[in-house]
């Protein structure tokens, strides 16, 4: 097999991004195949025993077993480095195994975490349930505050972790100041990119030493696997990922990887036409709906912030009703937007996150991270924008706005 840009990274590193997205990490077989090969297989068989030898001693390149490298996972392990501006990534089975073997892969007992509060459900699941259970401590602080993140600090922090913009209340962290601040300390930040992908944001650029996807979301982006990556930097990924992941096992799926390389090619055109619908989705609400939480609108609390910080709005933003039954009416009404929980799809889906995603979180957890009964998120897609305002002009009318 030969990669189409040699072994020599440097060349792809050159490479605009638009250029990486179909091309970065190709890796083609004496075939000479256009599109990335599908390698369906779990095990390698190898000429000689010295070879095999050599493999296993780590003396020479070439896969061994599929938990270990797969040619196909590998082609897009190396395609999101280039993306992300990362030395190395790891594909994931999902999101979160992303985030899990981003933290326990560096955590031990006697450690201690700082997370921003607002957080996908799961992720919020980790920090306050899993990581105590193995002597983890985690203290939980308003991400948007930067002296939070300082005065959390104990000798013992080893992780700040943390989403910009958050699910599903769309603040943000100011990653220069709080990653800056983490450096100074010896803490390593681990950043939830999922809202942004790449194409948006490249926490990296702001000081981040991990970034921890769902490729599920904007990479696939159009809601047929789930998938997940932690890219960081080549001694991170050696020396802390591979060993947690190739004995844990959170692997991808070949076809699952192959399907997000398929997604990645059209990353950029999908996000800049559905952050456009979104916007446009977005200026038609402001005027109908109490609160409205858009990274693109003025009125967001951290625009500025928003637009140092991504370079797109992104296609996914909340907005609040006055309660939970003009929320499920807005919702029952709807025609063309989907109720779904899903994001990052290239249909629009709607929810009611304070029932669905942040339901386990209880009345305090959700009053805390600011999840009130009115709140609706919506992931804006590829639709024409008119149908999407048509859609929700209806829907709004029909529950009493
Ligand atoms: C969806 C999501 C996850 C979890 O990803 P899965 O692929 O569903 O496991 C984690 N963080 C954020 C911000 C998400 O939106």
């Amino acid at each position: 097999m030969k990669k189409t840009t040699g072994q020599d990274r440097s060349i792809t590193r050159n490479w605009r991004a638009a250029t990486q997205a179909v091309r970065g990490g190709t890796w083609r077989s004496e075939h000479g195949e256009t599109s990335e090969a599908l390698y369906l297989t779990s095990g390698y068989t190898y000429d000689d025993a010295a070879t095999v030898a050599a493999r296993f001693a780590g003396e020479q390149d070439g896969m061994t077993y599929s938990r270990l490298q797969n040619p196909t996972v590998a082609m897009l392990e190396e395609r999101i480095a280039l993306m992300e501006g990362a030395e190395a990534c790891r594909a994931q089975a999902s999101g979160m195994a992303a985030m899990t073997a981003a933290l326990l892969c560096q955590l031990s007992a006697g450690d201690h975490v700082v997370a921003g509060k607002a957080a996908f459900g799961s992720c919020r699941w980790l920090v306050d349930s899993l990581l105590p259970r193995f002597g983890i401590e985690a203290t939980v602080i308003d991400g948007t505050v930067n002296a939070e993140w300082e005065a959390a600090i104990r000798p013992n922090t080893r992780v700040f972790f943390y989403e910009t913009p958050a699910n599903p209340t769309l603040e943000l962290v100011d990653m220069t100041h709080v990653n800056g601040l983490a450096r100074a300390h010896g803490i390593t930040t681990v950043v939830d990119n999922a809202f942004c992908s790449p194409v948006i944001q490249r926490p990296m650029d702001f000081g981040a030493d991990v970034v921890a996807y769902s490729a599920t979301k904007f990479m696939d982006g159009q809601g047929r696997v789930l998938a997940g990556a932690v890219c960081g930097s080549a001694q991170f990924i050696n020396d802390k990922l591979l060993p947690f992941h190739r004995n844990t096992g959170p692997n991808l799926a070949p076809f699952n990887a192959w399907v997000v390389l398929k997604g990645l090619e059209t990353l950029e055109l999908r996000l800049r036409q559905q952050s456009a619908n979104a916007l446009a989705v977005g200026r038609f609400l402001e005027g109908r709906v109490p609160r409205i939480m858009h990274p693109g609108l003025e009125s967001h609390p951290a625009f500025a912030l928003a637009q140092k910080q991504m370079s797109l709005p992104g296609a996914i933003f909340s907005f609040e009703l006055d309660t939970r039954e003009q929320a499920w009416a807005l919702l029952d009404a709807l025609e063309l937007i989907d109720i779904s929980n899903n994001i990052g799809d290239t249909r629009s889906l709607m929810c009611h996150p304070a029932t669905t995603t942040h339901h386990n979180m209880g009345p305090e957890g959700r009053a805390a991270m600011g999840v009130t009964d009115g709140m609706l998120r919506l992931n804006v897609g590829l639709e024409d924008p008119l149908d999407l305002i048509e859609d929700l002009d209806r829907a709004l009318a029909a529950a009493g706005l």
